[in-house]
């Protein structure tokens, strides 16, 4: 029994492990030069900067945490998060509601104000359920911390009406900490929220590359890079999957690459179904790396609610993560704005990321321009799914279609699904253990 996985993403390559393990005769097909796909880092000039976008390894699931750190073993950093939120010039502790007592006055006032009113109003019953993600952030969290923060920041990162984002997905990947933590932590009492997330940890040497490069090493002869799957069809029992030049013959396909790029591979897909497909929302990536001579601030992560400061909706640093991932008295920076495929970012060329990004970190005062060492830029056209208010109707409809020609979907694009690296591996796990005899 043969197995073509398409796609050699961190889904594709774990699902081959794993199928390399149990013994079965597995290949994986992937277009791009290298295989990755968004866990890749790359190292230039001794900096070494995750291509798509900034990663850290957490998870709430034990088994799963404890594979992607076995994998890295030996070469591992753990850390204590330090996150914050860049509100009004200042560093306001993340999550928000865990960091009022940073605000200015009138704005800790307002948000814990309207977060009791709007409690009182729905134990009284008096406020309609939500019934879209801007509803939801407003019924939640009440307008003071909706508008200083959830709504800037959520509309910056998913490019995307919050009024027409569905929110069926909000629960475990939103924090939502207890009354009591937000009433301690407006009055100044210091509270941890999103807990699971308070220690990370991360490659010492070569990046978030590194765990897949781990998870890749016994498979390695079995993974063709440089393979854009074009082609997909079933000849009797026998997939062929082709390249344009070439074909590959399996007894079983799965799919691990964005459903979007396997549309076009597939003959006889129904207009229903095509139109599905097309209507699942994304949105695209663009990486600003930046490497100084210098320090960094103490901060794991920076969020940028604020559409004032820049198009950039969060700034990491690296260096902070790995002391390997910049060169001896250097640090490291990575600005990512996401944006929608075709929009005006993404006709922007590098030098105009470039400069847009190093004038806003040193209007923040994170760098001065003299320090700057090294620039580059990556970009990703599949960063983040986005859940507009008909993605469980087509959602099903694609998944019904791809179950009926025996092709599963697995991993964060395939699926379509905001799955992050621990989701994608626990994913892999389960459709395998759902297919033991
Ligand atoms: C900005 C950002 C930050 C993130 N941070 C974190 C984090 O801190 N922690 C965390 O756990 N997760 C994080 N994630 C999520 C994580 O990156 C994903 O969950 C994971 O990498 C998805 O892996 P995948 O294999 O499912 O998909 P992908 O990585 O997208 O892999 C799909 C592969 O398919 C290939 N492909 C496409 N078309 C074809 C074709 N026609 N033929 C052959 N191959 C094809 C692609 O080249 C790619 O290699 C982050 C994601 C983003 C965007």
């Amino acid at each position: 029994m043969k197995t073509a996985i398409l796609g050699g993403g961190l889904s594709g390559l774990t699902l081959a492990r794993l199928m390399h393990e149990e013994g079965q005769e597995v290949v994986v097909l992937e277009a791009e030069a290298e295989y990755g796909g968004l866990c890749r880092s790359k190292t230039k000039q001794g900096f070494t900067f995750d291509t798509g976008g900034s990663h850290i390894i957490f998870s709430r699931d034990a088994e799963v945490l404890s594979f992607m750190r076995r994998m890295i073993a030996g070469n591992e950093q753990l850390n204590n998060r330090n996150t914050k939120i860049f509100y009004k010039q200042q560093f306001v502790k993340y999550p928000f509601e865990n960091g009022l007592s940073d605000l200015p006055p009138e704005d800790r006032f307002l948000c814990i104000h309207e977060f009791i009113r709007t409690l009182i109003a729905v134990e009284k019953d008096e406020l309609a359920p939500p019934s879209n993600f801007r509803e939801w952030i407003y019924y939640t969290f009440g307008k003071g911390i909706a508008e200083c923060y959830m709504l800037p920041y959520n509309e910056k990162i998913w490019k995307y009406p919050t009024d027409r984002m569905s929110l069926h997905w909000v629960d475990g990947r939103i924090p939502r900490p207890p009354v009591e933590d937000i009433i301690k932590s407006a009055v100044g009492i210091n509270t941890e929220g999103y807990t699971h997330q308070s220690v990370f940890s991360y490659p010492l040497d070569s990046g978030i590359e590194a765990l897949v490069r781990a998870i890749a090493k016994p498979i390695a002869p079995f993974i063709r890079t440089g393979f854009r799957v074009t082609s997909l069809a079933k000849s009797g029992e026998e997939w062929h999957i082709s390249n344009g030049t070439e074909i590959i013959r399996a007894d079983q396909c799965i799919c691990t690459m964005p459903v979007q790029h396997l549309l076009p591979c597939l003959k006889g897909v129904s207009v229903n179904v095509q139109n599905a497909i097309n209507a699942l929302k994304y949105n695209s990536l663009v990486c600003v790396n930046i490497g100084i001579k210098g320090s960094i601030p103490p901060v794991s992560w920076l969020y940028v609610p604020d559409h004032a400061v820049g198009r950039t909706n969060r700034i990491s640093f690296p260096s902070g993560y790995s002391r390997n991932v910049a060169p001896d008295g250097c640090g490291a920076i990575l600005a990512e704005i996401t944006h929608q495929p075709g929009d005006e970012v993404s006709r922007m060329s590098d030098e105009d990321l470039i400069d847009e990004v190093t004038d806003m970190l040193d209007k923040m005062h994170i760098l001065k321009k003299d320090q700057i060492v090294y620039s580059s830029v990556e970009r990703q056209p599949f960063a983040y799914v986005v859940y507009d208010l008909d993605y469980q109707k087509n959602i099903a409809l694609v998944r019904e279609y791809f179950t009926s020609i025996s092709l599963p979907l697995v991993g964060r694009f395939a699926q379509f699904e905001y799955l992050n690296m621990d989701g994608c591996i626990r994913s892999v796990m389960d459709f395998l253990s759902a297919r033991q005899p």
